[in-house]
């Protein structure tokens, strides 16, 4: 039989079961709670948010477009969080970048729904038509993402009635302090335009707090023949501009204040690149630090004793100390345990946190699988082959389990695969007993999407795990040893599919327990 169609029609067939099994509450997946916005600002916000001595909040403007997945992908590498001013209008249209923009952990901010200046309103902008604007904005992207605007950019930067909507929208009304004038841009690339916006962007003239306004696409009125949608000149100009604020001591911040992506710096040295850890037979622990462009930097001896653990893997801010903490299970006993991490290769402390897990064979962290900011947990059960999801409650604990599969009996391994499809939400692997790679890719709810086979032959890994973003292009890998102990990582493409595939490491056939982290 076809594998795919085997799993197919089993967990089709089971993906909304809520059958409560003895001892064990289950609960409808429920969408993430949307956030309470600060009080509006009295008026207009034109710096930065002053959590540091120099902060800067870099602005996009009039998105989602074509040209926003490359500039997510560069603030992924430098690990910079944004605000993006989108417009209702493209949110509909393009919903999964939409949903990226949130999950990465930017600030989604509103610029009305159809971008109309006043002057294209009859009768301007009244305070019921900037309400209606805004609020038909942020019930979508509410819908989306999970998330409520609070930040609110006029079109144009025109001020009218806008302070008297803020009060009604508890919205903060937010311009700029540098204007980089990308959307002048010609329809096509010039280094003279790139330079341009580098040289306004980096023009900060002893402001210690300033706010970028740039443009990730093109919502205004004006033909193309007068204003381009083009934006690959203000992507080529982004990394550049990036790199002289964080050499001139700026720290990047939203508009919320909030610095940092979420999902990174979840490695587990504090460089933001993917590590693996493993056991050895004598009990000793090894990080295997990557280097972030597919290799290692090195490989240090940071445990010993762990010789009691049959299983261990790693769920990013579990504990709520904000760095990946190591989970693992004792033999013996069957008994959870959390040693969290001090997010600089070293450990903070180690507790128990769970008994009777040993009715799982598999347990793995798909990462935020709920959307609520907490790694989750799920496991394999052995005796019927269902999977259930540990939702995180971000104090290494969890919320009441809840069955979201079954039919997975014989997979050979199951994995988290971080967001392998690029629709801005965690998915999970896992490998058939007849070798099938199948991707399942959540919902951002507790749920699935939907499910294909991507690969063939895996049946020979001994051993399958996610380390992140293992090869720096932006995108979760996969790494898997071979019984003749080579290391192989399968690099993603972002979109669900594969980049290609390459040696990284030998003799991993001495190892026993692996852990990626990233
Ligand atoms: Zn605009």
């Amino acid at each position: 039989m076809d594998p795919r169609r085997l799993v197919h029609r089993l967990l089709v067939g089971t993906a909304t079961l809520t059958v409560a099994l003895t001892g064990l509450t289950v609960v409808n997946p429920s969408p993430a709670a949307a956030q309470v916005c600060p009080p509006p600002a009295t008026g207009f916000l034109s710096s930065a948010p002053a959590t540091a001595p120099r902060t800067v909040a870099l602005t996009f403007d009039d998105g989602p477009g074509p040209f926003l997945p490359q500039i997510l992908k560069i603030l992924r590498q430098y690990n910079v969080r944004a605000t993006f001013f989108d417009t209702g209008a493209h949110d509909a249209t393009y919903p999964g970048m939409t949903r990226q923009i949130a999950s990465d952990g930017h600030v989604l901010g509103n610029h009305t729904w159809d971008h109309n200046y006043p002057s294209q309103v009859p009768g301007g902008w009244t305070v019921p038509y900037l309400v209606d604007q805004i609020y038909r904005t942020a019930a979508q992207d509410i819908a989306l993402t999970g998330q409520t605007t609070c930040y609110f950019r006029p079109p144009g930067g025109f001020t009218d009635n806008v302070l008297a909507t803020m009060q009604h929208t508890g919205t903060s009304a937010v311009l700029w302090s540098i204007d980089t004038l990308d959307w002048q841009q010609p329809p096509y690339f010039s280094q003279a335009a790139v330079d341009a916006i580098v040289s306004r962007a980096t023009n900060v003239g002893g402001q210690a707090h300033p706010i970028v306004l740039m443009h990730d696409a093109k919502a205004s009125h004006e033909p193309d023949s007068q204003v381009t949608r083009f934006r690959a000149n203000t992507v080529a100009a982004l990394p550049r501009i990036i790199e002289w604020y964080r050499a001139n001591g700026y720290v990047f911040v939203g508009m919320d204040g909030g610095s940092g992506l979420r999902g990174f710096n979840t490695d587990f040295n504090g460089d933001q690149l993917g590590d693996v850890l493993a056991t050895r037979p004598d009990g000793s622990l090894w990080a295997y630090l990557g280097n972030g462009a597919g290799g290692w930097l090195g490989q240090p001896l940071v445990g010993s004793g762990w010789q009691i653990a049959d299983a261990m893997y790693f769920a990013v801010n579990f504990s709520g100390n904000g760095h990946p903490a190591l989970l693992y299970r004792k033999s013996s006993d069957g008994s959870l345990w959390m040693y969290s991490t001090n997010g600089a290769g070293g450990w903070a402390s180690n507790r128990q946190v769970g008994t009777g897990w040993n009715i799982f064979s598999t347990i793995f962290s798909p990462g935020d699988f709920t959307s609520d900011g907490i790694s989750d947990t799920i496991g394999l059960r052995a005796s019927d082959g269902t999977l259930w999801l540990y939702p995180g409650a971000g104090n290494g604990t969890w919320a009441a389990p809840q069955q979201i599969g079954a039919g997975f009996t014989g997979y050979r391994h199951i994995l988290g695969a971080g967001d392998f499809d690029g629709d801005g939400y965690p998915d999970v692997l896992g490998v058939t007993a007849s070798g099938a790679l199948m991707l399942f890719s959540g919902n951002g709810f507790g749920g699935w999407r939907s499910q294909q086979q991507v690969g063939a032959g895996w049946q020979n890994f001994t051993d399958v795990l996610s380390a992140g973003d293992f090869s720096g292009d932006g995108y979760p890998d996969v790494l898997a040893a071979r019984p003749d102990g080579t290391l192989w990582e399968y690099a993603g493409n972002g979109t669900g599919g594969w980049a290609g595939q390459f040696q990284i490491g030998g003799g991993w056939n001495a190892l026993t327990l692996l852990a990626g982290v990233g």
